[in-house]
């Protein structure tokens, strides 16, 4: 993965060191990058293109395009693909421990929603990441970042729920790392199966989170996993 330093105007503050100002980042160690540079690019989307294919996809369902109400359809589904798919980069902030915190740290209940990239149908449901601290820790707000970057890409749950893991992993170097991710897939409630109401639980645990069992079985009572 190529590792560059991105910035989220939302985060940029002129005043906090570790950010810098707009454009010229701080540099620290443990500042990493979190994005893929080139699909994070939103000039690489051509919207137009999308909307044409758009509009053949539907005809080719005999759908008629020029009745009054469907004449936007196909441009309203390229826009709704391309924010589906806008990954923003941001900067995965991170702060020493200094008070040497060493107790769970857990996003509970992280909503998000993302593609299947096998029907291209919507999965959503809810994400719990956590990590037991190292030497830094991160800013709160980034577990449900994180999840939302890998997000708005097509993807597979069991891949969606390693990368949150692997990203924390890389870039906290914590002493373990836990994700659980509990979704309804469309393609598999709404068709196929039409297993309605069913869900799919998917995990990866590392470091001490899967070493330990009563780590393990405390990462999990409290993401609501399994019974305290
Ligand atoms: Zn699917």
């Amino acid at each position: 993965m190529t590792q560059e330093l991105v910035l989220d105007p939302a985060d940029q503050d002129p005043a906090d060191p570790e950010i810098g100002p707009a454009g010229h980042p701080a540099a620290h160690p443990s500042l990493r990058v979190v994005a893929d540079p080139v699909l994070s690019d939103p000039a690489g989307v051509d919207l137009e293109a999308a909307e044409r294919a758009a509009a053949e996809f539907l005809a080719a369902f005999g759908i008629d395009l020029s009745r009054e109400e469907l004449r936007e359809t196909p441009g309203r589904m390229a826009r709704a693909y391309a924010e589906l798919f806008d990954r923003q980069p941001f900067r995965l902030t991170t702060f020493p421990n200094d008070e040497g915190y060493d107790e769970l740290v857990l996003g509970r209940a992280i909503p998000f929603r993302t593609i299947c990239e096998h029907h291209l149908l919507p999965f959503a449901g809810t994400a719990h990441v956590g990590y037991l601290p190292g030497d830094r820790i991160l800013g709160l707000s980034k577990l449900a970042r994180v999840v939302g970057h890998f997000a708005a890409r097509p993807q597979t749950q069991e891949r969606l729920t390693r990368q949150v893991a692997d990203c924390l992993e890389e870039n906290l170097s914590p002493r373990g790392v836990g994700v659980v991710l509990e979704a309804e897939h469309t393609c598999m409630t709404l068709r196929g199966a039409r297993a309605l109401g069913s869900t799919t639980v998917t995990s990866a645990l590392t470091g001490t989170l899967r070493s330990d069992a009563r780590s393990r079985a405390e990462f999990l009572a409290l993401a609501g996993v399994v019974p305290r």
